[in-house]
């Protein structure tokens, strides 16, 4: 299948599926989901939904942000990963907004790079969400799936996968796209295990196809009757290890 006819499933699955989807953190401004962003790195959104009420409340805006500091910001964010950096990333954000950019959230990409804790992957959600910028954010989810699903190939960074998405994605799509890969990687096809049983893109998945060839399925009853001990079961891979050879020779001639 052809890289641009794979692209054109995904978009027509996942627009008449899930025409909707949205960031699974709770925010009710930039100022919010730039926050919430910046704290739910390498940290669930549920653990990030449950510390930001309080958060907001005691620092409503940039503002409020500046005029704490580290020490105070980590009693309202203790529970998330890498506290004490990211208290000091919030308490150095909220003191760039206000003294370079009015207490507002910039909407270049490169300006939102230079605010402590955030990344080219925050820079791009920000970009994307708040200012409808044609950008889309590649975190590990993104990474995975697009790989997988073969929407990006031999792509080894998670810049070279953006730019294949952003080369190939409709632009009035990117920032959509962006949920519905993270919401995929994160309810069905998951880093270990895959559920490619109960998913619906199987028919043109392309690791999906190279993992389900009568070949590779041959090898992994293989690797599971290996750990075998009584004789029917070892008979069983005999025979499996006669076909593969076979078709190894097969291949060969
Ligand atoms: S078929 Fe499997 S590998 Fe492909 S997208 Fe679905 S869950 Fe992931």
């Amino acid at each position: 299948m052809l890289k641009k006819e794979r692209y054109r499933h995904f978009v027509e699955y996942f627009s008449k599926n899930q025409p909707d989807a949205i960031t699974e953190l709770h925010y009710n401004s930039p100022y919010q989901l730039l926050v919430a962003v910046v704290l739910s790195a390498q940290c669930t959104d549920k653990r990030i939904n449950q510390i930001t009420p309080a958060l907001f409340e005691r620092f409503p805006d940039a503002y409020a942000l500046a005029a704490s500091d580290a020490d105070e910001i980590f009693t309202y964010i203790r529970s998330v990963s890498y506290p004490n950096n990211k208290a000091k990333h919030l308490a150095g954000l909220g003191k760039m907004l206000v003294e370079k950019f009015n207490g507002a959230i910039p909407a270049g990409l490169d300006e939102l790079q230079q605010l402590p804790g955030v990344g080219r992957k925050t820079a791009n959600v920000i970009a994307s969400v708040v200012f409808d910028a044609p950008a889309i954010a590649v975190d590990t989810h993104v990474f995975r799936v697009a790989n997988r699903i073969g929407l990006t190939i031999k792509a080894t960074t998670p810049l070279a996968v953006e730019k294949q998405l952003v080369e190939y994605l409709p632009k009035d799509t990117l920032a959509i796209a962006h949920h519905w890969l993270i919401l995929h990687g994160r309810y069905i096809c998951l880093a270990r295990t895959p559920k490619c049983n109960i998913c619906p893109l199987t028919w043109f998945c392309k690791y999906y196809a190279q993992h389900n060839t009568e070949t590779a399925l041959l090898k992994a009853e293989a690797a599971r009757l290996k750990k075998a001990k009584d004789a029917k079961k070892k008979k069983a891979l005999n025979a499996i290890a006669n076909e593969l050879a076979k078709r190894s020779v097969d291949n060969n001639t």
